[in-house]
């Protein structure tokens, strides 16, 4: 495993860190525990987790690995997070934090993030007087975190200004070989300020292993596209941790194996990167749900969204798309929805929430104009079928 320095904290951190938020639901949290000191033992020393994980069991599946690993608590890192949409205080950050240290069986928070800013006001909300950030200062001080983070979904320059004011040690944000071009100013502007950089989503919420074929030119030297998306995140000097989701050993395995053999990325490799990367490649939903909660209409958003990306990833056509949407209501990620794409009332709540800032409500339009024409096709087939079943009786009754 290879290992750096994370910013400018003296931890060293292994460049393959577990993410807490792909557990097994069908497994007990005992079990799923069990992968955490595997991770250890393969050399993975940076976990990650929050509030919330896997139906928030994921702090608590942590907590149960961290008792057994307590021997060598000075050998890893744990990180969790807290929102300040909804930890708007001082106090309530305090008491978020002692929470999630019970919950981890550990003396401190190594890593404690304010989490998910997809909003510049968000970060505001958190850094204002009396705010989460204040709490977490005096939580530092009083040693129940040794480091505050930041947590983002923001664009490259607005990553850069945030982290330029000097009040974070690090930053989590979603960075990989499609997208990266979207946030790589602020992936080098944490570099430069001597800050850590950990990558989330390294294979673009599962999009790169889905789309193998169509992504082949992103391989190089016979490894697969997810292989070379790995190998991306791992070997970019920039990036000091990346984040895999781990539901099993064997994905461990495939990290570690990764991790061990990966060449670093030239200045050059990520310029050949890019011009392979077209624009659309960045407006890519990746299934990160946060847009689900927000629809008064419940319309599935994120499955219309995942349908959607073929569009762009793979140039096809209206009429394809209309079939693409067709197959999906009767067997896939539309079978069970409550709302189709033309309820969308436009109120942008989901926009707001789009941690890829997606033009959702005009991708919606498009969405709903195929389910229009679908809708005519069966009208229309529905009504052959009955003008064919009615020749068919009066034939069998000559
Ligand atoms: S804009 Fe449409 S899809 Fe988005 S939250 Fe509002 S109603 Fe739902
Ligand atoms: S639409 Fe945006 S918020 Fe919703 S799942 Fe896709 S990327 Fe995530």
């Amino acid at each position: 495993m290879i290992y750096s320095e994370y910013g400018r904290t003296g931890a060293q951190v292994s460049a393959v860190g577990f993410g807490g938020m792909r557990f097994d639901p069908s497994k007990s949290n005992e079990e799923n525990a069990q992968l955490l000191l595997y991770a250890q033992s393969r050399g993975i020393n940076y976990f990650d987790t929050a509030p919330g994980y896997c139906n928030d069991t994921s702090e608590d599946i942590f907590g149960i690995a961290l008792r057994q690993m307590a021997d060598t608590r000075d050998r890893y890192c744990v990180s969790t997070k807290g929102m300040p949409t909804s930890i708007k205080t001082a106090d309530k950050a305090r008491r978020a934090v002692e929470k999630s240290i019970r919950r981890l069986n550990v003396d401190k928070i190594d890593f404690y993030h304010v989490w998910c800013i997809r909003r510049v006001d968000q970060y505001e909300l958190a850094m204002k007087k009396g705010g989460q950030y204040e709490g977490l200062l005096k939580c530092r001080d009083e040693g129940l975190i040794d480091n505050i983070v930041i947590s983002t979904h923001l664009p490259g320059p607005q990553v850069e200004n945030i982290l330029r004011r000097k009040e974070f040690e690090g930053v989590l944000l979603g960075v990989n070989i499609l997208n990266f071009p979207y946030r790589w100013q602020g992936v080098q502007a944490a570099h430069e300020l001597g800050l850590g950089v950990v990558a989330m989503n390294p294979l673009s919420g599962g999009l790169i292993p889905k789309h193998q074929k169509q992504l082949a030119f992103l391989s190089h030297e016979g490894q697969t596209p997810a292989e070379a998306a790995l190998r991306f995140c791992l070997s970019c000097n920039q990036i000091t941790v990346t984040l895999v989701g781990f539901t099993s050993k064997e994905h461990i395995d495939a990290a570690c194996r990764i991790a061990e053999a990966a060449r670093p990325y030239t200045d050059e490799d990520i310029d050949r990167v890019r011009a392979h990367v077209s624009e659309n490649m960045n407006s890519l939903c990746t299934g990160c749900g946060y847009c689900m909660q927000s629809c008064p209409e419940n319309i599935p958003i994120a499955n219309y969204m995942q349908i959607y990306n073929e569009k762009p990833l793979l140039g096809r056509t209206d009429r394809e798309m209309q079939d693409k949407i067709a197959d999906n209501h009767i067997w896939g990620l539309l079978m069970d929805r409550a709302a189709d794409a033309g309820d969308c009332i436009e109120c942008a709540a989901c926009e707001e929430a789009c941690t890829q800032h997606l033009d959702i409500i005009e991708r919606l339009k498009e969405i709903a104009g195929w389910e229009k024409k679908l809708n005519s096709r069966s009208a229309r087939f529905l009504r052959l079928a009955k003008k064919a079943k009615g020749k068919l009786q009066r034939l069998c009754r000559l």
